[in-house]
């Protein structure tokens, strides 16, 4: 499939199943020798990071647990400015090596207004593996340690990503085709 529809847009091939899984595999493998014996935690942040998570998870050959968690944001007063807290967050991360799991870095304002709530639990690393950053929208001071691929200002789907709740369930990556 080069071109697919969804709700009322039109989306072009972009990044495909094979490249994506080639990728992903590299990125375990790099996590797998950063982090042997260190029992890590991933933490996936839903929705958009299922699929990236399961993915690298499956490729991660070393001891390494997962849990999952939603973002909540809310005003905070004016000096926390917003705030985003986390749904669902059951584990003790002091003293753990904590690798959050995003679908994709745009502004980074989530991770840059969440990050203070991990730090807050004192866990002994914590670094951020991302399916993907969008370098040219980047707007906070978040960097991804791991990150599948760079790509460009433009709205993408699949694996993992929607279009106004469709398109998850794609196997590759579709990105917006502003011509049709
Ligand atoms: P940020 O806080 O970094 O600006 O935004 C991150 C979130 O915005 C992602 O987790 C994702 O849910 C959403 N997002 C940003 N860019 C895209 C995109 O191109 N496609 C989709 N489907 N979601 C995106
Ligand atoms: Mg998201």
């Amino acid at each position: 499939m080069e071109n697919i529809r969804v709700h009322d847009k039109q989306f072009k091939i972009y990044i495909s199943q094979a490249d994506i899984q080639k990728r992903v595999a590299e990125v375990a493998a790099a996590i797998k020798e950063d982090y042997k014996g260190l029992n890590p935690l991933f933490i996936g942040i839903l929705n958009g990071s299922f699929i990236f998570a399961a993915d690298l998870f499956r490729n991660l050959t070393i001891p390494a647990e997962i849990s999952f968690i939603k973002l909540a944001s809310y005003k905070g007063t004016s000096s926390t400015g917003n705030v985003v807290t986390a749904i669902g967050m059951e584990e003790d991360l002091h003293g753990r090596h904590v690798i959050l799991l995003e679908d994709i870095i745009d502004t980074g304002k989530t991770l840059h207004a969440f990050l203070p709530e991990i730090l807050h639990r004192q866990p002994a690393s914590i670094k951020i593996a991302t399916f993907l950053t969008k370098p040219q929208a980047l707007q906070y001071p978040v960097t991804a340690d791991y990150s599948c691929f760079n790509i460009d200002n433009k709205f993408v789907i699949g694996y993992g990503l929607d279009y106004d709740k469709l398109g998850r369930n794609l196997p590759a990556l579709y990105i917006l085709d502003e011509d049709q």
